[in-house]
């Protein structure tokens, strides 16, 4: 089974590939202003070197605050179900989640089963978000990726009395002119940052085993400010950034399960500059009759046995990445012959996108 988990975040677009109940391929990139283009360039480099295509995921389930926008997802589920459930993949045990993103944070308490048993959301200031750090590494003219390391050389942290974003970056500015050295505003603001997010898990609850996820979770010096302030070490998982996407391929992967062949649909195709060309057999309703492969003027269609050894109907192999040069489409085809692909089929299990 195939399935993937795409995960349109305001800062970060991440996807995650799974092939019966592995991770096959991850991917981390940057979110680009359209975020239908950005879900596709995100799949597409998912998918490089896997030997896969769009069309071989049975399932794409879409997360996060773009994922209305993920023109090939079968389904879209918040991004809060998606850390609970990709968290509760690598620690079961784990009831408190702290999904610190680029946009907002997020204090999540969750069941056994990586169920959402209550939630609270920072969502009204940037303060303390992705965003909010990679302003203060710019005015301190550091790179995001170095800011943790250097909080944790602090000799002496300066006390932030806030994390708004306006007041924090010119007070990071003023303590930088009088001479005070970046890992001490740095830890400064780490630690008030942590403060907040204590405030924000204890709104929840706090269970022993919690943990963080999100971009941020990969900051050492915001994982130590939090380990001290929570008074627990958190558990980290590999890549933090891509839970909310692998929660998202779970839940595909528990639709086609629970679906099993009913209903599953097999996409075939490409989309390129000029739009999507996919043929899309529901192998659920197919009974391999036969009759769209022969009625095909071009043949594009073939029958072929599936891993039950039933006979399908599928687009032929060699012609999968240059579809649209044989097949005119669904209502061009319709136009030319009366005799195509859906007026023969009698369970109406195929369809066009184009
Ligand atoms: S629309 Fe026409 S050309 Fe395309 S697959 Fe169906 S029958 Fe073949
Ligand atoms: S005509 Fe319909 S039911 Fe028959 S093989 Fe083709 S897709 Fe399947």
């Amino acid at each position: 089974m195939i399935v993937a988990g795409i995960d349109i975040g305001s800062r970060a677009a991440k996807a995650v590939v799974m092939s019966n109940g592995a991770i096959i391929s991850s991917v981390i990139r940057d979110t680009g202003p359209e975020s239908v283009k950005t879900s596709r360039m995100t799949m597409a480099e998912a998918l490089k070197g896997t030997g896969l295509s769009l069309g071989d995921i049975q399932y794409v389930v879409a997360t996060g605050y773009g994922r209305v926008l993920v023109p090939f997802a079968d389904e879209n589920i918040s991004e809060i179900s998606c850390h609970a459930r990709g968290i509760n993949w690598y620690f079961p045990e784990v009831k408190t989640i702290l999904d610190m993103g680029g946009q907002d944070c997020k204090a999540i308490s969750c069941d056994g089963d990586g169920l959402v048993t209550n939630f609270i959301m920072n969502d009204k200031c940037a303060g303390g978000t992705g965003r909010f750090l990679e302003m203060i590494a710019e005015v301190l003219n550091t790179s995001l990726e170095e800011i943790g390391e250097l909080s944790l050389a602090s000799r002496n942290t300066i006390p932030f009395n806030t994390i708004c974003a306006v007041f924090a970056k010119s007070e990071a500015i003023a303590y930088l002119r009088k001479g005070v050295a970046k890992s001490d505003i740095l830890a400064g603001l780490h630690e008030a940052i942590a403060a907040r997010s204590l405030n924000l898990l204890k709104r929840v609850s706090i269970q022993k085993d919690f943990s963080i996820t999100g971009g941020i979770a990969k900051n050492s010096g915001m994982v130590a400010k939090l380990t001290e302030k929570v008074g627990l070490e958190p558990l980290l998982c590999e890549d933090p950034q891509i839970v909310g996407a692998l929660g998202a391929a779970l839940f595909a992967e528990e639709r086609c399960e629970s679906a099993g062949s009913q209903g599953k649909q097999v996409h075939y195709g490409y989309t390129d500059g000029t739009g999507d060309y996919f043929i899309t057999v529901d192998v659920g309703l197919c009974d391999g009759c036969g009759e769209c492969a022969e009625a095909c003027p071009d043949g594009v269609l073939i029958m072929a046995a599936d891993d039950s050894n039933q006979p399908k109907a599928k687009v032929k192999e060699d012609v999968r990445k240059s579809l649209s040069l044989l097949c005119p489409g669904f209502f061009s085809c319709s136009n030319t012959h009366k005799v195509n692909c859906h007026s023969v089929c009698p369970k109406d299990a195929i369809s066009h996108s184009w």
